[in-house]
């Protein structure tokens, strides 16, 4: 059987306990899955693309399943390119689905590749990469919401 392989796009500014949540959901379905962290223009950058890498590298070090690495193309040709027929995303509420569904129905039209979705255990439906950011910017501590 083929290998499935899936990629987990995200800006991951920083990776939070959330994102981590939704990754160990999708572990038991993927042989492989690419964590890749992407370019959002509308989103400011905290940290370089090489710092988060190395992060999220931190915490899959032995996890021969995952492996994390950054693109600058269109998510659907990465996917292509890595093999890649799925694309994983979390889902916090309505927002979250109101902004993913045209995407998922245009990236499976133009290429294919089926987004599968994972809903966020309860406890994390509030933690987002941008309030972290910006309690850091504060100087607050944040290493709850960090894995
Ligand atoms: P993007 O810039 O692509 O939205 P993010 O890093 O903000 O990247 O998010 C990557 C994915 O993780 C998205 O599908 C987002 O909805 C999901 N996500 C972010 N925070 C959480 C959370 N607390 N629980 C579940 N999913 C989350």
């Amino acid at each position: 059987m083929a290998e499935r392989i899936a990629v987990f796009p995200g800006s991951f500014n920083p990776f939070t306990i959330g994102h981590k949540a939704i990754l160990e959901k999708a572990l038991p379905l993927f042989d492989k899955i690419i964590i890749a962290i992407g370019y959002n223009s509308d989103k400011q950058t905290a940290t370089s693309i090489e710092e988060r890498k190395t992060a999220i590298q931190k915490i899959y070090n032995g996890n021969n399943k995952v492996v994390v690495t950054s693109y600058t193309t269109l998510t659907v040709d990465f996917c292509k390119e890595q093999g890649a027929t799925f694309l994983i995303r979390g889902l916090r509420n309505e927002s979250d689905f109101a902004y993913e569904q045209p995407i998922a129905q245009t990236n499976l039209q133009l290429a294919g590749i089926e987004t599968i979705f994972f809903v966020t255990p309860p406890e994390y439906s509030h933690i987002s990469s941008s309030i972290v950011r910006e309690l850091q910017s504060y100087g607050a501590d944040v290493t709850k919401f960090l894995p």
